[in-house]
Formats: structure tokens, sequence, C-alpha cells
């Protein structure tokens, strides 16, 4: 039997406190209505913890990372999302950052949705998988356990464009990171890997069916209460 699938909202810096909160509560209405077969997860933004992060000049050490994640624990935070592109291209976090990063979340007892994915020239040049290799050992941490991690798989070139990977494609990419997994985590088969890059209530049903897919990562779609419900019902 396959993992229960996991849908995972990226809300990033969108919304406004009564944005959120109807967002948040029409979702939790529709799970108390209808119920729902896979684990749904909302990643808004920590705007106050967040803001006072990206004034600090400079990379923060291991100890203010570790006291960083304590206060998301303690805010009643799950996950958080670690590597996304968009940190890695326009904040320049390193692998090495990332994986502090996941270290500190790992001591916190927070999950990491940790992201990989090639840009577009990469893909071109044929070194996607190359390039998920080199994110993930240089991004995750020795001793991780399937239950302290999730994987997204996240070409850049598809987050916010309308463009998907073939099946085949995500397919052959879920199963190299699924074998990388092997090497490095002792209970590697449950560890879920989230799909991410336009996806929506047209194209969830088949990407959210394809190999190895054991959920999604959604950007713009988990914006609207309907759209994001509809994908979590195609899982
Ligand atoms: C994202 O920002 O992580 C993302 C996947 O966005 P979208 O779903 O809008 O492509």
């Amino acid at each position: 039997m396959g993992l229960r699938k996991l849908i995972a909202g990226n809300w990033k810096m969108n919304g406004l406190r009564s944005d959120g909160l109807a967002l948040a509560s029409d979702l939790a209405r529709r799970v108390q209505r209808d119920g729902l077969g896979c684990d749904l997860l909302v990643c808004p933004p920590a705007t106050l913890l967040l803001a006072v992060a990206e004034a600090l000049p400079g990379t923060p050490s291991n100890e203010e990372l570790a006291a960083f994640y304590d206060q998301h624990k303690d805010a009643g935070c799950s996950h958080v999302i670690l590597g996304h592109s968009e940190r890695r291209t326009d904040h320049h976090e390193s692998d090495a950052l990332i994986r502090a990063k996941v270290n500190a979340a790992r001591e916190a007892g927070l999950i990491a949705i940790l992201c990989v994915g090639e840009t577009a020239p990469q893909r071109d040049a044929g070194r996607t998988l190359e390039v998920v290799s080199r994110q993930l050992a240089g991004s995750l941490p020795d001793g991780m356990k399937a239950a302290q991690l999730v994987i997204a798989y996240e070409p850049v070139w598809a987050i916010g464009t309308g463009r998907t990977p073939t099946a085949a494609d995500i397919a052959a990419v879920h199963g190299h990171i699924r074998a990388q997994l092997q090497r490095r985590v002792a209970d590697a088969a449950s560890v879920r890997l989230l799909y991410g890059g336009s996806v929506k209530p047209e194209n969830a049903r088949e990407l959210l069916h394809v190999a190895d897919v054991d959920g999604a990562l959604v950007g713009g779609a988990s914006l609207k209460a309907a759209d994001f419900w509809a994908i979590a019902r195609a899982a």
C-alpha cells in the first residue's frame, strides 16, 4: 500500500491576518463537513518572526537557528519548508545553510519539508538528476528518520508558470530521489516525496497518481480554499 498522501499549501508571504483566518477556517469547515483521506497542511508566513530574522544582517548562527525553530514549534507549527528555490536563489541559501536549518528544525521537533529541483537551463542540459542528487547530498543531514522528513521535488521552471513535467519525468526524478534516500535514511521507503510546481485542480489527479508521488506542495492554488480543497480531494 502507498504512503498516506500529504497535500501542503505554501502560502509564502501572502495574506493579512484576516485572509489567513478566512482561508484556514474555510478549509477546517470542509474537513469537518466532508472528511478527508489524506493529510492537509498549510504553511502560512511566520509574519513577525520572519520579518525580524530577515531584518538581521548576515547568516544566522546555529544557536540562532535553534531558537528560531523553537519559537515556531512553540507557536504550534509541525512542519517547516526549507530549501525552496526562492530562498536558494533570492537569499543565496547554500546547501550547507539549508542542512544547518534542517538540523535545527529536527532538534526543535519540526518536520522539514526539504525542497530540491532544477532550473530550466539545467533541465535543458540534461542535468536534472545530477542537480537533485547534489542538492540532496549537500542539504540532507545524516541520521534523518522518515518521521522527521518530507522531500519536495519542485522544478524551478514549473513554479508559478503553469508548466509541469510529464508524468514520466516526475516518476524518473522521484524514483531517483527514493534511491538516493535508500543510502542515507534507514526507513527511506516511508519518506513522503511531494511533487510541487503548478499543481492545480485540473492536473492534480494525474500528478498525484504518478509512481512515488506521495503528495503535493502547492503554491498559488493553495491560496483559494476551493482549489486547495479540490487538490486534496484528488489525493
Ligand atoms: C511553490 O511556490 O512552491 C509552488 C509550487 O508554486 P505554484 O504551485 O504556484 O507553482
